[in-house]
């Protein structure tokens, strides 16, 4: 099937094969007609599906079926809300290379930068308007945007949006709109607080979920590297200087802890930055760009900061902590192995976070596999203590407990069954019995 028999006009097929897409992803088939025909509708795809151009596309043709001809300023006529900055620069960019051939302006407005310049594009005109939802409020005040002429909303990421607390300025934004327009609402989960916003939003709206909720791409490996906690940084060190990763992305739980970390990698030779909600937008975008020229090798980030990253090809994800909410599991992962490009994540998961990672099992409905390192090895004497505050605990190597955990022999596969069965990884999980079989084992 090609992007042309779905019904679009040449000028977006031109756009699309220009950016070397020459068949639609599943949710841009399905999606694609149904938002052509101007129905409203509810999608379950988590990112890495396509799902951007699945929405763009349409709107664009439908917004040209439909152009603005009066005088005067041009009415924004779409928008699509985002939760985070970076979402919203990357579904803009979307807008402006698909659009390319049209004549549709589009912007994104989003918080930390100053809020000026984007009045005066506001000002020109603007079709398309891409926006975090608490920018487009100060807008509101500011009586710089009017809103009341829009004819198609989309909420991306919406559970991601809910998550965030935005729910109240959603609703405030809704209240802005006209009733009649299309609405289009794209979660990678449907919650009950999902159901509960689309029930009053969206008018029998097409049901279309291309990945099954919660599942995590087939595309992408994943292990689990079990690890003391004071030990994690020299394997994460050792794991990218020993496989010489050129490009990883790993998670941390804390602001602090993304930039500490970074600055140790960057002790151990590595280039690193980190980027999270403390950091300046410009920081944040100096810091992308840099990771995507490949002159960083390394960014570490918070899972906020994280959400919308779109870096093609991106071989390895790296969860330094697990995240607290297991369902984020599944968005940090999905940075890798987008588009039928292959990926690894890796956690490195110690003691404390056992039970993290039986949550994140439960939800992905699968056991992932564990691989110990030799050299860094469990020290199986060590008892979990409570997640909170870890953060604090995790420099350098050393001693824990009384006990010295070295890390000689590193870097060889550990055989397996050396743990007392007292060890808390022996209770809870089967890292034995996986470690042994010495391959990262893909699921499909
Ligand atoms: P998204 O899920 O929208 O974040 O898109 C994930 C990635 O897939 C992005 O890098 C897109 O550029 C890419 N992509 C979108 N549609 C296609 C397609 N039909 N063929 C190949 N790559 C695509």
């Amino acid at each position: 099937m090609s992007f042309q028999s779905l019904g679009l006009r040449a000028e977006l097929v031109v756009a699309v094969t220009k950016k070397g897409y020459n068949t639609p992803t599943p949710i841009q088939k399905q999606a694609i007609p149904i938002i052509l025909e101007g129905r409203d509708l509810m999608g379950g795809a988590q990112t890495g599906t396509g799902k951007t151009a699945g929405f763009t596309l349409p709107l664009l043709q439908r917004l040209m079926a439909t152009e603005h001809q009066g005088k005067g300023r041009r009415p924004v006529r779409a928008l699509v809300l985002t939760p985070t900055r970076e979402l919203a620069a990357q579904v803009a960019e979307s807008v402006r290379d698909y659009g390319q051939n049209l004549p549709l302006r589009s912007t994104a407005i989003f918080g930390g930068v100053s809020i000026n310049p984007q009045k005066q594009k506001l000002i020109k005109g603007i079709d398309i308007l891409v926006a975090t939802p608490g920018r487009l409020l100060d807008h509101v005040g500011q009586r710089s945007v009017d809103l009341s002429k829009v004819d198609i909303l989309v909420l991306d990421e919406a559970d991601r949006m809910l998550d965030m607390g935005f729910i109240h300025d959603i609703r405030k934004v809704i209240g802005l709109l006209p009733k009649n327009k299309q609405t289009l609402l794209f979660s990678a989960t449907f919650s009950d607080e999902i159901k509960k916003l689309s029930n009053g939003l969206l008018k029998s709206p097409a049901l279309i979920e291309v990945a099954r909720k919660n599942t995590t791409a087939d595309s992408v490996t994943q292990i689990v590297h079990p690890v003391d906690k004071n030990l994690k940084r020299k394997l994460l060190s050792y794991l990218i200087g020993s496989n010489n990763w050129k490009q990883v992305l790993v998670f941390a739980r804390t602001k602090h802890g993304s930039d500490r970390l970074a600055k140790q990698l960057i002790t151990d030779g590595i280039k690193a930055s980190a980027i999270h909600g403390n950091k300046s937008q410009g920081a944040r975008t100096r810091a992308l760009a840099d990771f995507k020229a490949g002159k960083v090798r390394v960014l570490v980030a918070t899972d906020i900061a994280a959400r919308g990253l779109d870096i093609d090809q991106l071989p390895h994800v790296v969860n330094f902590d697990l995240p607290n909410i297991a369902e984020d599991y599944v968005h940090r992962i999905g940075r890798t192995g987008r588009a039928g490009n292959e990926g690894e994540a890796m956690s490195l998961v110690c003691v404390d976070e056992l039970g993290l990672l039986k949550d994140i099992e439960r939800l992905i409905k699968r056991e992932i596999p564990k691989q110990e390192i030799d050299g860094f090895e469990v020290d199986p004497t060590i008892k979990p203590e409570p997640i909170k505050g870890r953060g604090r605990q995790q420099q350098g190597g050393g001693k824990r407990n009384g006990k010295k955990t070295g890390n000689k022999n590193k870097g060889k596969r550990k055989a397996p069954g050396k743990s007392p069965s007292s060890s808390p990884w022996n209770k809870r999980t089967s890292s034995n019995k996986r470690s042994n079989t010495q391959n990262r084992t893909r699921h499909r």
